[in-house]
């Protein structure tokens, strides 16, 4: 297996206005893909996201906390537990951009 794969990039393309609606893009091997966000309401722990790609009609709801409180909707997540939309709102969350 090549260990060279070039890093997923995330970056905030646009914050969120004043519904809270915002965009953030992903980047891997020279496509780059991009999501409309909105933070929305979570009673049961950690912060919940309502995330869309851009051009495509999959909508996933995730939700981003401790460990056990982060998960996502879609076929990666529930496949092995983590994935992009996860790895990217925790990262964008982590910088304090979110
Ligand atoms: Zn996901």
């Amino acid at each position: 297996m090549p260990t060279d794969r070039p890093p997923r990039l995330i970056r905030l393309v646009r914050q969120p206005d004043d519904r809270g609606v915002g965009v953030f893009a992903i980047t891997k091997d020279a496509r780059t893909q991009y999501y409309v966000y909105c933070e929305i309401r979570c009673d049961i722990g950690g912060r919940g996201f309502a995330v869309h790609r851009l051009g495509l009609a999959e909508l996933y709801y995730v939700r981003i906390g401790s460990p056990i409180e982060s998960s996502c909707e879609c076929l990666g997540f529930l496949r092995h537990g983590y994935c992009k939309h996860v790895q990217g709102l925790s990262a964008l969350i982590g910088h304090g951009l979110l």
